[in-house]
């Protein structure tokens, strides 16, 4: 599901390659290369590598800044795992789903909730039943690129559960961008869904590594660092030109000065990359400030208990300040953080939002005032500790036409590349991908490093 657009395929041993952007992707592909040969230097604004992966600290207890699992058949990111020695640190659950609707609970995993589920009635069911076994047999989603995700799916499943189960749960993801969205970003889900329900039985299976991101994180800074990485944190950089000289080097731009390489990767998100680059050509540069990124405001909690049975709650009443509800303790075993239950209450919204600007403390109020209402047993005395994240660009949208749209991977400027999230096309943003997105690029174009050109 993602593409493969080639790094460059003629790269010669000990050649000095700059990877900006520190997070998940920019680690795999500096190791990669470094394996292969090249002299690499890995460079992130932040204080630490990770990016959205990175852990933070909660009330004396370090966890995932957002939140992660990972399903059974995610293989790249397992393969990733079992490479840093780590697939035997995880664990593995099923987990429950519910719905939140007209002020109750409803759970949601398997055939017989979903015939109880009230909500819509039994010709809606079969409706919707079969459009996720439509939508899971279709192999080529190019065509899904030109219909929006809200007409396909009213289109096979009718306005009804499109108002009362689709909807709530694209704004889980999207919050109300998915307007914006092609039909190939259900499909694209329904997919992986399916993969992960074949893949584990039958039951979905969730996972994560004991210790969270923070262990994985680790363990991949020290195979870069094994792998003769430089890695440079805390150094946003500013600009990639290539110098002036016949056959120049590229300067990358940083606090510090001009850092020299031969040929530079950037995988910070899309229209970040056409900011640094001056020199990309006009067509480039509308390419990559075009994609339509969602952003995220993500309040983490800790309780003293979970909140409900269920891993993730999709919620089809719209007062609610936030867009889905996701209790980590339903995945992760609470000894990891001293007993208590960690909650995550994300809300997915353009990047451009008021709510960036919003005081963390007008947040909190609106986002535990809500869950007050919500859960008749809660109350905000068992909050242990509350923190927000935001981030402006999490990921581009699939977008009607995507992929006619993509940037290119080789720029027009020699030895400049971008690849990032924007690449990934008719796949939703996770860490398999994001490791499959590197592997690829690279298997596509960079196998002669470590030969010689
Ligand atoms: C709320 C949320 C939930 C998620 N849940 C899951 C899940 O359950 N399962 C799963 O598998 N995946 C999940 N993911 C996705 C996963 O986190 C991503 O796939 C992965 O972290 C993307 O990595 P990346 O390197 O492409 O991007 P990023 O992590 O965004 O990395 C880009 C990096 O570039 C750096 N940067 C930006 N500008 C500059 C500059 N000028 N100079 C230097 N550095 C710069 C940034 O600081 C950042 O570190 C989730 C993500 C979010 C946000």
């Amino acid at each position: 599901m993602t593409i493969s657009q080639p790094l460059p395929a003629a790269i010669a041993a000990g050649e000095r390659i700059a990877i900006v952007g520190g997070g998940l992707l920019g680690m795999v592909l500096a190791l990669r290369l470094a394996e292969r040969g090249a002299a690499v230097t890995l460079i992130e604004a932040a204080p630490e590598l990770g990016g959205l992966a990175s852990p933070w600290t909660l009330g004396g207890v370090t966890w995932d800044r957002h939140y992660h699992v990972t399903l059974w058949s995610d293989v790249h990111l397992r393969g990733l795992l079992r490479e840093l020695g780590l697939e035997d640190e995880m664990a593995w659950t099923s987990v429950g789903t519910g719905f939140y609707s007209g002020g109750r609970f409803h759970p949601m995993n398997g055939a017989l909730d979903f015939l109880r589920f009230p909500a819509i009635g039994i010709v809606d069911k079969l409706r919707l039943g079969l459009t996720i076994a439509l939508g899971s047999r279709i192999a080529d989603p190019i065509p899904l690129e030109d219909v929006s995700v809200e007409a396909w799916l009213t289109k096979w499943s009718g306005r009804t559960t499109f108002e009362r189960i689709w909807k709530p749960l694209l704004r889980a993801k999207l919050g109300d961008r998915y307007r914006d969205a092609s039909a190939a970003f259900i499909w694209a889900i329904i997919v992986r869904l399916y993969a992960a329900r074949r893949a584990g039985l039958g039951a979905e299976r969730f996972g994560y590594v004991r210790g969270g991101y923070a262990r994985v994180l680790a363990a991949l800074e020290a195979a870069l660092v094994k792998a003769g990485v430089t890695v440079l944190v805390d150094t946003p950089v500013t600009r990639v030109v290539r110098a002036p000289d016949p056959g120049g080097d590229l300067v990358v731009s940083c606090a510090t000065g001009g850092l020299r390489f031969d040929r530079v990767v950037l995988t910070v998100p899309a229209p970040l990359a056409a900011a640094l680059a001056p020199d990309l050509s006009a067509d480039e540069r509308e390419r990559l400030e075009s994609k339509t990124y969602g952003g995220i405001v993500c309040a983490s909690l800790l309780l003293d208990e979970p909140l409900g049975p269920y891993y993730v709650t999709n919620l089809t009443d719209e007062w609610v300040p936030f867009t889905g509800v996701i209790d980590m303790s339903n995945v992760v075993d609470r000894a990891a953080w001293n007993g208590l239950a960690l909650v995550y209450l994300p809300k997915y919204v353009r990047p451009d939002d008021p709510l960036f600007e919003e005081s963390d403390a007008a947040i909190e109020a609106s986002f535990v005032g809500a869950l007050e209402r919500m859960y008749p047993g809660f109350s905000r005395d068992r909050i242990r500790a509350f923190r927000i994240s935001r981030v402006r660009h999490v990921f581009p949208i699939a977008t009607l036409g995507y992929s006619r749209t993509l940037p290119p991977v080789e720029t027009s400027v020699p030895g400049l590349f971008v690849l990032n999230a924007a690449h990934i096309v008719n796949g939703t943003l996770n860490a398999n991908e994001t490791v499959a997105l590197a592997e690829r690029g690279l298997d596509a174009g960079l196998a002669s490093v470590g030969r010689g050109a």
